[in-house]
């Protein structure tokens, strides 16, 4: 009998439900909309969206719908007048905390400071900071190579922005190695209180000695899923599963207890259908 040990945290955070309860109260009035990219990154919610009527689209321009929805991973700001310009109406569910990291930006540009976001430049939510920007205003920096071919002494100031799902410890070397080139770099807060309360939860997991093997459920393309990955697989073998359909028997061989967690975009249902083929397989 193999026992499944939830993560003390995980999975669906406030932003994701609140833009998943906008989209399903839109969506129930029948009127037509598009996504603008996933809605969160889940194939599950996705499917679900568009059985709703709710399609997604990968530009503006490609929008035929009276609505466009913008996710929880927010747009540049731009983005809200080109989609009034084309007559578009705007269903926003950008996630509070994303609101803070552009309002804090905008702030500290007028400010004089030097912007660096911490990430990967192709996510959307960096991509929504840093999309209306002048060219030399800001740099997106991936991790420490990055970090080391700026001269980051010519600036006055920085004030430096994580993406709000990174996991911190990856770009510690990076963010030490511009504050030790610009003493006047501050750090702004921005890795959310779900990624936070998350990350700490699958660590915890993941350390547990009763816990053989972990499980992180989540979609193919959710960066907050992949580093909940990285973290537990640092401490005991991991598997990132979108669901039961990617089971391995061969995985629990020898494990009695299998630690289950997932990302802030995976629907709980998808997480309890995981934990019942688990225990269906011991069974087997
Ligand atoms: S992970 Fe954090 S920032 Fe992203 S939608 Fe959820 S609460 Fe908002």
């Amino acid at each position: 009998m193999i026992r499944v040990k939830r993560a003390a945290k995980y999975g669906f955070c406030s932003g994701v439900r609140v833009a998943s309860l906008k989209s399903r109260k839109f969506a129930a009035t029948g009127r037509s909309a598009a996504i603008l990219g996933q809605v969160v990154h889940n194939e599950r919610v996705v499917e679900e969206m568009e059985g709703l009527g709710l399609r997604t689209a990968t530009s503006l321009d490609d929008i035929t719908e009276s609505t466009v929805v913008f996710s929880a991973h927010g747009v540049p700001p731009s983005y809200h007048r080109r989609a009034r310009d084309r007559g578009l109406e705007v269903l926003d569910t950008t996630c509070k905390f994303v609101y803070d990291i552009h309002h804090e930006a905008r702030d500290a540009a007028a400010g004089g400071a030097h912007l660096v976001f911490m990430g990967d430049p192709a996510h959307r939510e960096v991509v929504g900071y840093t999309h209306d920007l002048p060219a030399g205003s800001y740099h997106i920096v991936r991790g420490v190579e990055d970090a080391r071919v700026v001269e980051w002494g010519a600036y006055p100031s920085i004030r430096v922005f994580y993406q709000t799902t990174l996991n911190a410890e990856d770009f510690e070397e990076a963010v030490r190695w511009i504050e030790a080139a610009n003493p006047s770099t501050r750090r702004a807060d921005t890795i959310c209180y779900a990624t936070k309360e998350n990350q700490e939860a699958a660590r915890a997991l993941a350390g547990d000695p009763e816990v053989d093997v972990v499980l992180v459920v989540g979609g193919k393309l959710s960066a907050n899923t992949l580093h909940l990955w990285e973290i537990t697989s640092a401490l005991k073998p991991s598997h990132l599963i979108q669901g039961a359909e990617d089971l391995r028997p061969e995985w629990f061989a020898d494990a009695r207890c299998v630690g289950l967690t997932a990302g802030a975009s995976t629907p709980d249902a998808v997480v309890t259908e995981v934990e019942q083929a688990v225990q269906e397989m011991a069974v087997g």
